[in-house]
C-alpha cells in the first residue's frame, strides 16, 4: 500500500504487502500475530482523526499501540485498522515548571531519560520498553508511586482525539468527566496524542534489597517481610518474588542511598537467607533493570490480583506456585491511598499488594500447560483477592472488567462510555461497554 494522500499529507499506511508492515504489527507477546488490514503511522492529532474517519468509513475495527505491551494483545486488530503511535515518541521538559509533555506513543524510556536529565522523574512502570499510554490510562504503578501517586494522578492534562474526531482536552477545567476517566478507565474514550505530566525533584539513585530464601519453610520470612511493608516509609515499595522454588523478599529505595541502606537493617526479621543482595543504582538503570532483550520473541500469560491484606492464607497460596511461574507482590500504600477512590476511574486504592502470576516460553505447544498452570496458581490467591488492577487483565473478559471497577464506579463509566463513545469504537480494550452497543470482544 501507499502514503494515502488527499489535500493533506496524510500518514504512511502500510498494508500487508509493504516493508516494515511485520515490524510495525509485532508486539511484546508473541501469542499475538494478528494481521491489521491497514496500520496508518500517525504523526500527529489529524493523522489520528484521519485514521478514525477511514475505520468508520470502512466498518474496520480499530486498535490503538502505543507501547504493545498490553496483556491480552489489544493493540494489534485482526484485518482491521492499526492506529500506530510510535512514531509520535516525543517527549519534552520543562525543568523550571517540572512538567512534561508526553506524546501518545512514547515509552516509559523516553518519559524518565528526559526528566531525569534535571534530576527530575514522575511514576512510571517498572519496565522501560512499556507505553506510557496504555500504563497511564489504565493507573501506572510503580517504584515512585507510593511517594508520589500512581501515573494517571500526576497527569494535568490530556490531549485527546474523539470517536468524532474532534480534539479536545481534558483537565481539572475542561471537561473534568472525561479527565476523571482517562485516569483508570484505559483506551475507551478516546486517542491521548499529548499527556501533560507533573515531575517531581526525586534525585537520581536508588537501592535495591533482595533476600534469598528455599521456598520451603519460607512462610515466616514471608510473614516478617509483610509486617514490615506496612509500616514502610514511602520512599520504600516492598516487592517480592517467587520462581523456581526460591522466593525473593526485600524493597526498592527510591531516594538517598544511605537512608537505603539504614532501612535494609530491619530486613534482619527475616531471618537467615540463603543469599542476599544490596545493589545501589542510578534510578535509570532501576527503570531498566527487568527489561527483557529478548523482547518480543516470547509467548506470556499473566493473571492478577490485588489483595488487601496479606493473610498467612495468601502467604500460603502465594508460595505454592509451579516452579515455571513467576508470582510477584509489590506493596501499595502511601501516596496511592492518599488519593480518594472516588476521584479517578482508578479503583481499589486500599490495596495492600499487588499479586501477578506470569509464564514466558517459546513453543507453542506449551500454550495450554503453561495458561494453566498460571490459572491454577491465581485461582488460588484469587479466593482471598479484593479486586484486579486493569492492565493486568488478559482473557478475563467482562467478568474481569467489574472486579477492577466498583459497581459505582462501573455506572460512571458506562455514563461517560454513552457520551464520548457511545457506538463502542474504542473497544480493543479492557472494555466499558455503552448502553447502546454491547460489547463484542470482552
Ligand atoms: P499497548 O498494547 O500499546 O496499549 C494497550 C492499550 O492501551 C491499547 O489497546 C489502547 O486501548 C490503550 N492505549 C495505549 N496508548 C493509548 C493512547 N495514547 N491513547 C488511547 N489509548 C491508548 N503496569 C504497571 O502499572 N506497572 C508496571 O511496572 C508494569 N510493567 C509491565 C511490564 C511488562 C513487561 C508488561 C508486558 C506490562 C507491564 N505493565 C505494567 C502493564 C502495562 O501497564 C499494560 O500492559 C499497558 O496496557 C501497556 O501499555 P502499552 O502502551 O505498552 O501497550
Amino acid at each position: 500500500m501507499s502514503t494515502a494522500g488527499t489535500q493533506r499529507d496524510l500518514p504512511q499506511v502500510l498494508g500487508p504487502a509493504d516493508a516494515g508492515y511485520d515490524d510495525a504489527r509485532a508486539i511484546w507477546n508473541a501469542m499475538f500475530d494478528r494481521r491489521p488490514r491497514e496500520i496508518w503511522r500517525c504523526r500527529d492529532a489529524a493523522d489520528v482523526a484521519a485514521a478514525i474517519d477511514r475505520a468508520r468509513a470502512q466498518d474496520l475495527v480499530i486498535g490503538v499501540r502505543c507501547g504493545g505491551h498490553s496483556m491480552a494483545g489489544h493493540s494489534v486488530p485482526a484485518d482491521g485498522l492499526m492506529i500506530d503511535l510510535t512514531p509520535m515518541g516525543d517527549v519534552r521538559v520543562d525543568p523550571q515548571r517540572r512538567r512534561a509533555w508526553v506524546q501518545g506513543g512514547a515509552l516509559l524510556r523516553a518519559l524518565d531519560v528526559a526528566s531525569q536529565a534535571h534530576g527530575l522523574a514522575t511514576t512510571a512502570g517498572n519496565v522501560s520498553h512499556t507505553g506510557v499510554g496504555g500504563l497511564t490510562l489504565g493507573g501506572g504503578m510503580g517504584w515512585l508511586a507510593r511517594q508520589r501517586g500512581l501515573a494517571c494522578d500526576n497527569v494535568v492534562s490530556f490531549e485527546v482525539v474523539t470517536a468524532e474526531g474532534q480534539s479536545v482536552r481534558a483537565s481539572t477545567d475542561e471537561n473534568p468527566d472525561l479527565y476523571w476517566g482517562l485516569r483508570g478507565g484505559g483506551g475507551n474514550f478516546g486517542v491521548v496524542t499529548e499527556f501533560e505530566f507533573e515531575l517531581h525533584r526525586t534525585g537520581t539513585r536508588a537501592v535495591s534489597v533482595e533476600l534469598d530464601f528455599p521456598v520451603p519453610g519460607a512462610a515466616p520470612a514471608v510473614a516478617a517481610w509483610r509486617d514490615l511493608a506496612a509500616t514502610a516509609p514511602r520512599a520504600a515499595t516492598y516487592a517480592a518474588l517467587v520462581t523456581g522454588g526460591v522466593v525473593t523478599l526485600g524493597f526498592v529505595w527510591v531516594g538517598e542511598p544511605d537512608a537505603g541502606r539504614e532501612h535494609a537493617r530491619a530486613l534482619a526479621a527475616l531471618g537467615r537467607p540463603s543469599a542476599e543482595r544490596l545493589v545501589e543504582l542510578s534510578y535509570l538503570e532501576l527503570q531498566s533493570r527487568d527489561d527483557t532483550t529478548r523482547g518480543h520473541t516470547f509467548r506470556s500469560y499473566v493473571k492478577g490480583h490485588y489483595l488487601d491484606e496479606l493473610s498467612d492464607a495468601a502467604i500460603e497460596a502465594f508460595l505454592a506456585h509451579d516452579s515455571k511461574v513467576g508470582a510477584s507482590l509489590q506493596a501499595y500504600g502511601g501516596a496511592i491511598a492518599d488519593v480518594p477512590d472516588d476521584a479517578t476511574a482508578f479503583s481499589h486504592r486500599a490495596t495492600a499488594f499487588e499479586y501477578v502470576a506470569a509464564t514466558r516460553w517459546s513453543d507453542p505447544a506449551e500454550d495450554e500447560g503453561r495458561k494453566a498452570l498460571v490459572r491454577e496458581g491465581a485461582a488460588r490467591v484469587g479466593v482471598l483477592a479484593s479486586g484486579v488492577y486493569v492492565n493486568t487483565l488478559s482473557d478475563d473478559g467482562l467478568n474481569g472488567v467489574q472486579r477492577a471497577y466498583p459497581p459505582a464506579k462501573l455506572a460512571r463509566l458506562r455514563a461517560l462510555k454513552d457520551h464520548w463513545d457511545p457506538d463502542n469504537i474504542f473497544h480493543l480494550n479492557p472494555n466499558i461497554p455503552p448502553s447502546r452497543a454491547p460489547s463484542p470482544t470482552t
